[in-house]
């Protein structure tokens, strides 16, 4: 049976009907779940942890490489079928959660023993919270080695883009400060069912083992970037005092002014260095 048909098959047998209000779009492509899993490079010392299994058609892949998987899912429908589906693998977990309110690294850290030494994450997102998952994977600082995900192509261009292009937004410091991000395929909307209204890429981010550059104060940093892009259309000095970094316009132009910085740049031309250099000049 081709993984089209075992899907329907699934979904008539335990009367599911895909809900959207949770980004259920099921992946029905077995190249395409073939691809992201050996981008993922799982070895038996593996763990993995997938964000929303959803019927299992990556997790059955997943559970046939890793040592072991982790599976978050809300859906109580998902999990029980999950349950029931993969309950004679030995490597199999399912947490019946949102994932925006589990404490990964605990389980992440509870996980690794001798055997399972390095944990990944790998998911088909659901769209809908595409970025609070992924500031969360970063921000958490999980003691992981990377993160495959499926998210919507827009999306995923916008997240591999460096500092300073044309897309640069505040989460785009986040990722460059922690991760090398890389687009690894695009995927067609005849990939799931049902089809999603938007395209789909597959973006990896490989977990730096040190933050790119060392930080003064990580909490200002990323506070000064987050004020930088709440107005984006206005240039960096009116951004941060507006935003109550600098106490006055001219405070502000003298700040750029000593860090040789044009006062009329827009946030997102700036590196990551030039953010550390603003931070250490305030705090
Ligand atoms: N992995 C499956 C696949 O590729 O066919 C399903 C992917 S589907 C795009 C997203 C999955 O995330 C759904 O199963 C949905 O129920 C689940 N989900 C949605 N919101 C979630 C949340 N906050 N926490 C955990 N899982 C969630």
């Amino acid at each position: 049976m081709n993984l089209y048909d075992e899907t329907k098959f699934i979904m008539k047998q335990n009367n599911i009907v895909a809900n959207k209000n949770l980004g259920q779009n099921f992946l029905i492509d077995e190249d395409i779940v073939n691809n992201i899993v050996s981008a993922a490079e799982l070895t038996q010392e593996d763990l993995v942890i997938e964000i929303g299994p959803g019927l299992g058609n990556l997790t059955k892949k997943l559970l046939e490489k890793a040592g072991k998987v982790i599976c978050i899912e809300l859906d109580l429908k998902m999990v029980k079928l999950l349950s029931n589906r993969f309950k004679l693998y030995k490597n199999f977990e399912i947490i019946n959660d949102d994932v925006l309110k589990v404490d990964l690294k605990k389980i992440i850290d509870e996980s690794k023993t001798d055997k399972i030494k390095n944990a990944k994450i790998v998911a088909n997102l659901p769209y809908y919270i595409t970025t609070p998952i992924i500031m969360k994977l970063l921000e958490d600082k999980l003691d992981i080695q990377s993160i495959i995900v499926m998210i919507q192509k827009e999306v995923a261009e916008r997240l591999a883009e460096r500092p300073g292009g044309k897309e640069s937004g505040s989460i785009t410091y986040a990722i460059w400060y922690y991760t090398e991000p890389e687009i690894i395929l695009e995927v067609p909307n005849s990939s799931f069912i049902p089809e999603p209204k938007v395209q789909s890429a597959v973006i990896k981010f490989n977990i730096l083992s040190e933050p790119r550059i060392k930080l003064y104060n990580e909490t200002m940093f990323f506070k000064v970037i987050k004020a930088a892009f709440m107005q984006k259309r206005k240039t960096l000095v009116n951004a941060l005092t507006n935003a109550g970094i600098f106490k006055n316009r001219e405070e502000a132009i003298n700040c750029l002014g000593k860090l040789g910085i044009d006062e009329k740049i827009r946030g997102e031309k700036l590196t990551l260095e030039q953010y550390n250099e603003i931070t250490k000049m305030i705090i």
